[in-house]
């Protein structure tokens, strides 16, 4: 897991200490000491009576820390997201809507997709192959993670508020962190890059390189 305090990933293990029933369902806090800034992350979780899991509420941290959002993402993407991350702790129902929706706008309005549904603009995307294998394989598995087979609604409505899988809402949080990533923040750097390098061509009386 990612450290919520410091961002830096570790090998987790969990102690968890059982509070009991009661007539919402099955309780437990766990916790997990991060090796690298020594700090405590603290979870409760709820299973129905049944046995079967419901939620996990990150109880410390409050909220997760995210590294602050490059200025070079517009605004319109970066609010969805930032709220995304806010009400993580929370719910992760309420995150991982904010985050599906705020992919299917990326790939509709950045990736050039056909509007569908979620799951197929993904398909659309894959088969593009404009992302790098690694991004590719994250937007990938948000059908898997998500389990959009059992959930189709996920698909069809991204910002519906309904139920999530274990890891949904931070895969998806991760996988729309990477886009923003690969749509503006690394485009933005080439391009600073190449002004640079053009401010001493032309210096130079060289001619200069055009934009890509
Ligand atoms: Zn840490």
């Amino acid at each position: 897991m990612k450290c919520p305090h410091c961002l830096t990933a570790f090998h987790e293990v969990w102690s968890s200490h059982h509070l009991g029933p009661d007539a919402d369902g099955l309780w437990s806090v766990g916790s997990t000491a991060c090796p690298t800034c020594k700090k405590l992350v603290v979870t409760l979780t709820e299973h129905y009576t049944s046995g079967q899991y419901k939620q996990t509420l990150l109880v410390h941290p409050k909220g997760i820390s995210r590294s602050p959002l490059p200025r070079e993402v517009p605004e319109k993407f970066a609010l969805d997201f930032k709220e995304a991350c806010l009400v993580l702790s929370d719910s992760e129902k309420a995150s991982a809507a904010l985050s599906r929706r705020c992919l299917q706008m990326l790939l509709r309005e950045r990736a050039g997709v056909k509007p569908t549904n979620l799951d197929n603009e993904i398909q659309q995307i894959l088969d593009s192959k404009q992302l790098p294998s690694h991004v590719a394989e994250s937007i990938d598995a948000v059908r898997v993670v998500g389990n959009f087979a059992a959930h189709p609604i996920k698909s069809q409505s991204t910002g519906s508020i309904i139920d999530v899988e274990p890891g949904e809402a931070e895969w998806l949080l991760d996988v729309v962190e990477s886009l923003f990533d690969f749509y503006f923040v690394h485009p933005a750097k080439i391009a600073a890059k190449r002004q640079a390098l053009n401010n001493k061509l032309k210096e130079a009386g060289k001619p200069v390189l055009k934009a890509g």
